[in-house]
């Protein structure tokens, strides 16, 4: 497994909200891999800088990328660059300790905040600004960002989505936890929930839409209990413009309606406008993926071209040995369980390339080799004893604090725990 970062575990560590802590024993599932005959770990190899694709066919039978969605999609809006307007993505990756986000400076001394979408992200982002110190204490969260969100002055979070509230694409149970925190009370005006009659139809066969609906039903139905922050979840809405001087001080959206085109149902602008004040911008619109220089690419989806996992060039014929899973393969949707029954149908098409024939050992292909390349172009591999260096480390520094760890926040942190391991055995 060659890794970009000196950790695993992608967005397990990196981007699961911190008050999430059981969906990361997951990685317990990558812990029982790694200790197999076989399994190797390189973190701080990235391929495009350290390795390219070529010398990977050469080194390894077959090769399976899964390297996720790297960026985020645009609004194309006014006003997007201003200060104050932030990729939902760089929160994330800030309040979660990714050393490439540690220097970005979110000022929450606002009233107002503005998340824009509605998926699951856009919930982390709208809960992780609500949560309480005390609520924030127990969770891995990074200690500037408990500081940061701790103090902040946010009273408002806003949540706008394009189309209507059965249209969210929201799972049951993170729309619910908005409902049940201790800081902040949740709002939705009734006459937003009012569905058009293709929406209504849809719920009969969308149970996760269903549900939803209730879940919002009770949060209209309730009154204020005065909690100092507000969540509001707002429908039908599409920002169009950001306004301010140097940061953002307000945003223009539009009113849309919702018509059906080519069986879905899409959000169409009216020329009903409305301006809100907000200090804070997330935008929370979908991640997007990034290919390497030498493997196909299909631009409009941002994904690895490939069938079922088996890579595939622009005339649909396999490139051989090259392999994908993950968001990288099929798009930056589902949850962690999707990603599971992706891989397993990546493993499958190898398999069968492996039955028959089509992927064979090559002689040549040795655990040394790479090594030796690595060493030669002077990349400064984490083996997995520099990570289990790292883990141990921030865990027992959680310990003393009743968190499941504190993280290394820089490349310099985690790359000096990582070689502590082995300067103490050399
Ligand atoms: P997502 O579910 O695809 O949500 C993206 C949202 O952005 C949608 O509501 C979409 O609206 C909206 N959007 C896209 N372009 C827009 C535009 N130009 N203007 C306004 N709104 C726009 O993606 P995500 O929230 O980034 O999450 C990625 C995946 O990770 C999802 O499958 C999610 O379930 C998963 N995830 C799961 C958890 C969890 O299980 N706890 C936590 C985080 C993430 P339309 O529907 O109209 O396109």
């Amino acid at each position: 497994m060659l890794e970009r970062l000196p950790t695993p575990w992608g967005l397990v560590r990196l981007g699961v909200a911190p008050d999430h802590p059981k969906l990361k024993t997951v990685s317990r599932a990558f812990e029982r891999i790694a200790l197999k005959p076989g399994f190797r770990f390189f973190g701080n190899v990235e391929v495009g800088r350290d390795l390219t694709h070529a010398d990977l066919t050469r080194l390894y039978d077959a090769v399976v990328y899964a390297f996720g969605a790297q960026s985020d999609r645009r609004l194309d809006i006014p006003g997007e660059d201003l200060a104050g307007s932030w990729s939902a993505t760089e929160f994330v990756a800030w309040y979660n300790g990714h050393p490439d986000f540690q220097e970005l400076q979110f000022d929450l001394n606002v009233e107002r905040a503005v998340v824009i979408g509605n998926g699951n992200v856009a919930l982390d982002v709208a809960r992780m600004l609500a949560l309480t110190p005390a609520e924030l204490e127990p969770t891995d969260t990074t200690d500037p960002a408990i500081d940061a969100i701790g103090s902040s002055t946010v009273r408002d979070i806003v949540v706008v989505g394009r189309r209507g509230p059965a249209q969210a694409s929201w799972t049951t149970q993170e729309l619910k936890e908005l409902g049940e925190l201790a800081g902040a009370d949740v709002a939705v005006d009734p006459a937003e929930l009012e569905l058009d009659a293709v929406s209504e139809a849809s719920l009969e066969h969308d149970t996760n839409a269903r549900r939803n609906m209730e879940v919002l039903r009770d949060f209209a139905a309730r009154e204020p209990t005065g909690k100092p922050m507000t969540v509001r979840l707002r429908f039908l809405v599409s920002p169009v413009a950001l306004h301010g001087d140097e940061k953002v001080q307000s945003m223009e959206l539009v009113r849309n309606r919702l018509e059906e085109r080519d069986g879905r149902l899409v959000a169409v602008p009216t020329d009903e406008r409305e301006t809100i004040e907000c200090g804070l911008v997330f935008r929370s619109v979908g991640y997007r993926g990034v290919g390497l220089p030498e493997l196909p690419f299909d631009e409009r989806r941002g994904t690895i071209r490939n069938e079922r996992g088996r890579v595939v060039g622009d005339d649909g014929a396999p490139v051989g040995r090259t392999y994908c899973a993950g968001w990288i393969k099929r798009g930056p949707t589902g949850i962690i369980g999707t990603n599971k029954k992706d891989a397993t149908e990546t493993v499958a098409q190898l398999l069968e390339d492996l039955h028959e024939g089509t992927l064979a050992h090559r002689d040549e292909v040795t655990a040394a080799a790479v090594e030796d390349l690595l060493s030669e172009r002077g990349a400064r591999a984490v083996l997995y004893h520099g990570w289990t260096s790292i883990d141990e480390l921030e865990r027992a520094a959680g310990e003393k604090l009743g968190r499941p760890r504190v993280k290394l926040r820089t490349w310099d942190e985690l790359l000096e725990a990582a070689e502590r391991v082995a300067a103490e055995t050399a």
